[in-house]
């Protein structure tokens, strides 16, 4: 396994780390997550991530579960958890980014994950109910109760994050430490473009998600649809529509055509393509069977044959690099 710092932080995360969305608590049963968990354990990675709004909470009691039961050391691994969607009742105070939420959702995820405290917390979306400097100072009470370690966002425009590291400096507080963006072949112009300057001058760590964007990029629905996936859970019909559009599966075929090329697998070259990226810190893997993480997790084998020529190749089958204007004086 790699070890990269969590942006300008002195936190070493694994470059392939575990994530929780959709899996634990929810489409597989307890004893998979649990053999996920420690498959990933025993191959380096060391950050797992999670958030209050999954399974209702309970991918965190799963999650904090399983750690408790392999007694492993508290310093040898990084959890993560998310605040703004709440937990299983949701209410006006019970979501969102306000002193109030951060504060109730960060003691109830303690309690649910059975931890003293989180390595990572991270404001899940903006709340444009509550000033950013409201949320600010609520992350630093945690901070200073020892509750956090580092702080972070997700899914924030630059322009946020932005006012987020201003209103820190200017009160003398810690500022977001990270952001976990999605980041995929088909979904890049966040890291790639809009977290440039937040990359250069203020050294923001990434833990990326939807590396396979829900499993399109592992090629499974090219030619058919396998059926048993999370595109078939109830009440998933938006990500569904969202995740199988034809513009998406004509560029998986295409990207197909390369891996077989390179004679790799296309979820390792999906996730290859992502740790490819210096700007990124973590690739966050979701599975729902073994074998899929056992097979992602080769995928750091494979950035070595990600050669220029082939990385301009495949820009040319998905046509969304984003552009960046290079003025010359
Ligand atoms: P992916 O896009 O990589 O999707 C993972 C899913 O793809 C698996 O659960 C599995 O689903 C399928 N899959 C994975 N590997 C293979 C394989 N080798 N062959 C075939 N199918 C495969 O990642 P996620 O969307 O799960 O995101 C990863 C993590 O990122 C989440 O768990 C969560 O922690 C975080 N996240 C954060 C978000 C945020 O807003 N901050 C949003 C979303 C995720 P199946 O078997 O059902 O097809």
């Amino acid at each position: 396994m790699e070890y990269r710092r969590l942006g300008k932080s002195g936190l070493q995360v694994s470059a392939l780390s575990l994530g929780s969305w959709l899996t634990f608590g929810n489409q597989i049963p307890d004893d998979v997550a649990d053999e996920l968990m420690s498959i990933a354990y025993e191959k380096g990675i060391n950050f797992f991530d999670n958030a209050e709004g999954y399974a209702g909470g309970k991918s965190e009691e799963v999650m904090g579960r399983i750690l408790k039961s392999k007694g492993w050391d508290r310093e040898s691994y990084i959890v993560s958890s998310k605040v703004f969607f709440g937990a299983e009742a949701k209410g006006p105070n019970r979501t969102g980014l306000s002193r109030k939420h951060v504060i109730e959702a960060c003691n109830a995820a303690l309690r649910r994950f059975q931890l003293d405290y989180l390595d990572l917390y991270f404001c899940h979306r903006p709340d444009i109910n509550t000033p950013i400097e409201e949320t600010v100072w609520a992350m630093n009470t945690l901070l200073q109760q020892g509750k956090i370690l580092y702080w972070g966002t997700s899914e924030w425009t630059a322009a946020e994050i932005m006012e987020a590291i201003r209103v820190a400096r200017d009160y003398h507080l810690i500022g977001p430490t990270m952001e976990q963006p999605q980041y995929n072949m088909l979904e890049r112009t966040k890291i790639e473009k809009d977290y440039l300057l937040l990359f250069r001058e203020h050294g923001l760590g990434t833990t990326v998600w939807s590396p396979l964007h829900s499993g399109v990029l592992s090629g499974k629905y090219n030619d058919s649809d396998p059926g048993d996936t999370r595109l078939h859970m109830e009440g998933l019909d938006w990500l569904k529509n969202r995740t199988l559009a034809q513009e998406k599966l004509e560029a998986a075929r295409k990207v197909k055509e390369i891996a077989d090329e390179l004679g790799v697998s296309m979820p390792r070259l999906a996730v290859a393509w992502c740790l490819r990226n210096p700007n990124v810190s973590t690739v966050i893997l979701g599975a729902s069977k073994p074998y899929q993480l056992l097979e992602n997790l080769t995928a750091l084998d494979v950035v070595p044959l990600l050669t220029e020529d082939i990385m301009n190749r495949l820009d040319g089958v998905l046509k969304n690099k984003p552009f960046i204007p290079t003025y010359q004086p």
